[in-house]
């Protein structure tokens, strides 16, 4: 199983970034062992002090495919999940200055907590709410018709690269609003008014 997760996928996230909106997709990928679910308490890690949160719309793929085309995309995945691509900020800031890969930032131990449940995307509106709400505050919210790549499009663009598997996850990108986690946050994610994870950090 692999985990593939979409960079600056909203343009007002890029801006927060001070990057520009990309005019391909761009993907990076986190290990299996980056998964943190059942609601799990996140550990934070020694090796950096600026955990930064970013909540996603997840992707599960449900057949075998590669050279996928745009207009058949849609039979890849039928379950819509959430999850957060934890970027251990400190960390990347210095990978990206001298040009380093960045899986020490992204990659590392349960950076992906990820819903229990997924949704079937038959039950949900075409353009779907998600939001972050930390310690009782919302802090992050975002809707898919603000993607720059659609869904269809990233897997298609990804497949090119390499076969998708069954099981399979694409983390979608993160709307604006990161910021960082502290130790004893409550962390609670939200696709529309449903409650899809909640957990502490520790
Ligand atoms: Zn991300």
């Amino acid at each position: 199983m692999k985990i593939i997760c979409i960079g600056k996928n909203y343009a007002e996230h890029a801006k927060e970034m001070n990057s520009k909106v990309p005019e391909k997709p761009i993907f990076f990928m986190k290990p299996e062992t980056s998964l943190l679910q059942r609601n799990n308490p996140f550990f934070y890690p020694e090796f950096s002090n600026e955990i930064h949160y970013e909540t996603e719309i997840v992707l599960k793929i449900n057949r075998l495919g590669k050279y996928i085309e745009e207009k058949f995309a849609h039979r890849y995945f039928s379950e819509i999940g959430l999850g957060i691509d934890f970027t251990a900020r400190d960390l990347q800031a210095e990978c990206k200055k001298n040009g380093h890969p960045w899986e020490i930032a992204k990659a590392f131990e349960h950076s992906a907590p990820l819903s229990e449940q997924f949704i079937n995307k038959n039950d949900l509106p075409e353009q779907i709410n998600f939001k972050l709400d930390i310690n009782g505050k919302i802090v992050q919210k975002g809707n898919t018709k603000d993607l720059i790549f659609s869904f269809d499009k990233l897997i298609s663009y990804v497949s090119q690269f390499f076969t998708l598997k069954i099981g399979d996850l694409i983390f979608t990108g993160t709307p604006a609003g990161v910021g960082e986690v502290k130790i004893g946050d409550r962390l609670k994610g939200f696709i529309e008014e449903k409650l899809m994870f909640d957990f502490e950090v520790k």
